[in-house]
């Protein structure tokens, strides 16, 4: 084994330097993956968890650069989902075996926290034994309390990037990565399962930036850690740069799975979209997490976040089969099962 590889695998760790070299040649990356590998398999054996994505609402009062469903698009139809749409995505998903239902969407006033409330109460009502997961953007303290109580227990917020001047370049002024930390802390704090993340080769990132992202990590400690390639939206500020690099992207899973052997990984819809065995090299890489589409058939198209988006076309259940085949073929196996995090102090599962 390389020194470098072997210091991850062993310490969870390297210095900034070696993070570096690690992350800016593909010398590394056969090793990096066996170890990756090696890691998952010791904490979570072949098994992959799977949530049911429900896209509820693509208004979003944001404008950030990068992504499709940004307020100034005005070229996109907007959709909302009622309770009861939900609520039936959430029959059918149950159905296929999914444990875990994340309701994302833009951030849409639409919604407001007694709306929400109501959702997830009746979600959680119907469903004890599945776990609920928001991803609804940044909200104040008291928002993400309430919603808590109403019964979701994960919340997946990605930080984007933890460099704050890059962090100003993919968004308006309004936001700021302080208040993006801020919201990760108190979803923390409150006593939330929290998920976040960045994506790979957006506009204007470099080494030093994801090293940071890395480091951000290492501080919030997420039970769930989200990384896809930057793919470009043609109606965005972008719409010009080029999309983030696939194999970049399974290094950094790679990275993460040795750094955080705990974590629940991601394949992404976004690195399936950069390449049609994408979310398999991910698995391969280190990931151990699957999240089907189950928002219905005629809204999915909408929710655009960049162009190309797979799966849009697909009914729930055939997504669930084309998953299921895709995750075997890598070597893995979907299981039915709400898919916890395995805490930092329990042992790895032999
Ligand atoms: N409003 C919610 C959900 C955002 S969409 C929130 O703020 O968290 C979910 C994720 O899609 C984002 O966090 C972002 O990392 C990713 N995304 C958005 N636009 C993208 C693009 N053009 N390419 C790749 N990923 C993108």
């Amino acid at each position: 084994m390389t020194a470098i590889i072997e210091q991850l695998y062993e310490t969870r760790d390297i210095p900034d330097t070696e993070l570096k070299l690690l992350i800016e040649t593909k010398h590394y990356d056969r090793e990096l993956f066996q170890y990756a590998d090696k890691i998952r398999k010791e904490y979570y054996g072949t098994d992959v968890y799977v949530r049911g994505l429900i896209e509820f609402t693509n208004y979003c009062k944001n404008d950030c650069f990068y992504c499709g469903i940004r307020q100034s698009n005005r070229n996109l139809e907007r959709y909302r989902l009622s309770k009861d749409e939900i609520l039936s995505c959430c029959e059918i998903g149950y159905k296929l075996g999914y444990r875990t239902f994340v309701l994302q969407g833009g951030e849409d006033p639409f919604y407001t926290d007694k709306r929400i409330y109501e959702i997830v109460s009746e979600i959680r009502k119907k469903y004890t034994d599945c776990a609920i997961t928001l991803s609804i953007g940044e909200k104040p303290y008291e928002s993400y309390e309430t919603f808590f109580k109403a019964g979701a227990n994960r919340y997946l917020l990605r930080h984007e990037t933890a460099d704050t001047e890059h962090y100003a370049k993919l968004h308006p002024a309004e936001m700021s990565l302080e208040n993006r930390k801020n919201c990760l802390r108190n979803l923390k704090k409150i006593g939330y399962q929290v998920g976040s993340g960045f994506m790979v080769g957006s506009p204007f990132q470099t080494t030093d930036c994801l090293i940071k992202d890395l480091r951000f990590l290492q501080e919030l400690e997420p039970a769930m850690i989200g990384i896809g390639p930057f793919i470009a939206h043609h109606e965005t500020p972008f719409n010009r740069f080029k999309n983030g690099d696939l194999q970049l992207t399974l290094r950094l899973v790679g990275i993460l799975r040795l750094m955080f052997p705990y974590a629940l990984i991601p394949a992404t819809t976004a690195l399936g979209t950069a390449d049609p065995q994408g979310r398999e090299m991910g698995l391969r890489a280190g990931a151990n997490v699957v999240m089907p589409n189950l928002s219905p058939v005629d809204v999915r198209k909408k929710y655009e976040l960049y162009d190309n988006k797979i799966c849009t076309g697909d009914e729930a259940a055939e997504c669930r089969a084309c998953l299921s085949r895709r995750v075997l073929s890598a070597g893995y196996e979907i299981v039915t099962d709400i898919g916890h995090v395995r805490s930092l102090k329990e042992q790895p599962k032999k």
